[in-house]
C-alpha cells in the first residue's frame, strides 16, 4: 500500500476512500467493505452473465464503428471491436448495489454455474436478478470501440 486518497463521491453526498497501490492502481475500499473477495468476483461475473442477451442484441443491431478513431469494420483488418459500456460497468454495478441496500433488496451470495461454457456464474431467479437486468437495460449505454480504444480506456 502506498497512500490513501479520499474523494467526494459521484453523488456528491459522501466520501469514497481509495487505496493507491505501488503500481498506481486505485482500489475502492467502500466497495471492498460492502462485498468482499470471492463473493464480489462471483457477483460481478454473474451480473455480467445475466446481461449477456443485451450485449448480443446490441451486436445484432449495430454496425462496428469506433466513435473515437472512426475506424469502421472494413478498415480494421483484425476486425476486433469490443462492446463498451459508456458509463462503466463497474459504476452501474455500484449504483445498483447502492439502490439495493437503500431498498432492502437482498444481494445474492450464492451463485450457480452458467451454461454457456464461459465459466461465468449465473444468479438464481430472484428479485435482484430481475431488477438488475431491467436496471442495466434502462441505464447502460452501449457502444462499439476498436480493441485499442477499449483496452486503453481509463478504468472507472
Ligand atoms: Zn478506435
Amino acid at each position: 500500500m502506498k497512500s490513501i486518497d479520499i474523494v467526494e463521491n459521484y453523488f456528491k453526498n459522501g466520501l469514497e476512500i481509495y487505496i493507491i497501490t505501488k503500481d498506481g492502481e486505485r482500489i475502492d475500499i467502500s466497495w471492498r467493505v460492502a462485498v468482499n473477495g470471492k463473493i464480489k468476483n462471483e457477483l460481478k461475473s454473474s451480473m455480467r452473465y445475466v446481461i449477456d442477451e443485451q450485449i448480443k442484441d446490441f451486436k445484432n443491431n449495430n454496425n462496428k464503428y469506433c466513435i473515437l478513431c472512426e475506424t469502421k469494420e472494413f478498415k480494421n483488418e483484425l476486425n476486433e471491436f469490443h462492446v463498451d459500456h459508456q458509463i462503466h460497468f463497474e459504476e452501474l454495478v455500484q449504483n445498483f448495489l447502492k439502490y439495493c441496500k437503500e431498498n432492502e433488496i437482498e444481494i445474492p451470495s450464492t451463485f450457480i454455474d452458467s451454461t454457456d461454457g464461459s465459466n461465468r456464474k449465473d444468479l438464481l431467479e430472484c428479485e435482484f436478478r430481475r431488477k438488475w437486468i431491467k436496471y442495466h437495460k434502462d441505464n447502460a449505454i452501449l457502444r462499439y470501440l476498436c480493441k485499442y480504444h477499449n483496452l486503453t480506456r481509463k478504468k472507472f
